[in-house]
């Protein structure tokens, strides 16, 4: 059975011989053009049926579940050109994995292992760049930076971070975590590309910049929440503060992380910390905004085990206990040429496994 069969229908935007962009639904390996069906799907961008809201997306939903159950040819992937799927207004990151929280204290900073003392307290988080949010399959360029003091080069410890990125649709600000599906519309599978050693000379006190800013790549398709089925969130202790209450919906998302051709792990979403509706309840809860296009993604999802890790920092212990690869080389960072593959799944509103997409990026070497 498919993982994009009816029950997932996640939308993209696709491109065929002549270049205009249309919306579209995956459908089995191919997609689905819906552009015929005008309205918000005449866009080049998902950005108005983003902003549409609750009522709009059951509808669009409705219209495309009825264009594929009536059987639309679907256009194989391999003839068309997937774009970023909505224009990205800002983006935040969040650091809502414990086990992530835990692994990276102790390798980056084990003279102070564990967690800050605020960590349970809020959904600790910094603002990224959204101008360099990129689609999957976009080339990613090694960063260069101050390694260290005095020493300007190419990054030696090129990283990922393998997340879940949720994307706003309805503006909103001081949103409760029961407003959570009236302002988020889906998700995508995201790599925070890191490079930990421009990472680690620059973060401190004000945190991840330059070391983080250079790519973040996001899967091609947005998948709606209504194709997800919720589950219940992890407990947490201390009880969250009033205004992170309920927690909201957690949900059972299957990530996966290959390198090259190498499964290395399988990060389990259902254990994260925090909610994504505390998150974006925690975003807005000063009176800052958010807008339609917002993208805030889960934070590095890491399970327990090393083959559950969502980073090479983890799964290499920083480089100490490298890797070793199908085609026998071993590895502790990204080399030049190497591709990362995301791919998640999930069980679906429909109670049927659904795909989450993929999102993918190769190396290029450095120019600067
Ligand atoms: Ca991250």
């Amino acid at each position: 059975m498919s993982l994009y069969g009816i029950e997932n229908l996640p939308y993209g935007v696709f491109s065929g011989d002549d270049g205009t962009r249309r919306i579209g639904v995956r459908l089995g390996s191919g997609v689905v053009d819906l552009s015929p069906l005008g309205g918000l799907f005449a866009a080049s961008t998902l950005n108005p049926l983003l902003a549409a809201g609750p009522p709009a997306w059951a509808a669009a939903r409705a219209q495309a579940t009825a264009v594929v159950a009536a059987g639309s040819s679907a256009t194989p992937l391999d003839q068309v050109r997937l774009h970023l799927p909505f224009e990205v207004a800002d983006y935040t990151d969040f650091y809502s994995s414990e086990q992530h929280a835990l692994n990276a204290g102790r390798i980056l900073r084990p003279q102070s292992p564990g967690l800050a003392s605020s960590w349970r307290r809020l959904p600790i988080g910094y603002h990224g760049r959204s101008a360099t949010v990129v689609v999957s399959e976009t080339p990613v360029e090694r960063p260069s930076g101050q390694l260290a003091d005095g020493v300007f080069g190419a990054s030696q410890r090129l990283d990922i971070e393998a997340e879940v990125g949720f994307v706003v649709g309805v503006p909103g600000r001081r949103v409760p975590t029961t407003g959570f599906a009236d302002h988020v519309f889906g998700v995508v599978l995201l790599n925070d590309w890191s490079a930990r050693d421009i990472q680690a000379f620059e973060y401190r006190p004000l945190g991840p910049f330059l070391g983080k800013s250079f790519a973040t790549s996001i899967s091609p398709w947005v998948v709606p929440l209504e194709a997800l089925a919720p589950i219940p969130a992890p407990p947490q202790d201390p009880s969250p503060h009033d205004y992170l209450l309920p927690p909201g919906p957690g949900f059972d998302l299957r990530l996966t992380v290959d390198w090259n051709d190498t499964r290395v792990s399988s990060p389990p979403f259902a254990g994260m910390y925090w909610t994504a509706a505390q998150q974006l309840a925690h975003l807005t809860s000063n009176g800052a905004s958010v807008r339609t296009g917002d993208l805030y993604a889960s934070g590095t999802v890491s399970g327990p085990g090393r083959d559950q890790v969502g980073s090479f920092l983890e799964l290499t212990w920083n480089g100490a206990e490298p890797v070793k690869l199908a085609d026998g080389t071993t590895r502790g960072f990204l080399l030049d040429g190497d591709r990362v593959t995301i791919g998640g799944t999930a069980i679906g509103a429909a109670g049927v496994e659904i795909g989450l997409g993929s999102v993918s990026g190769t190396i290029r070497p450095a120019t600067g």
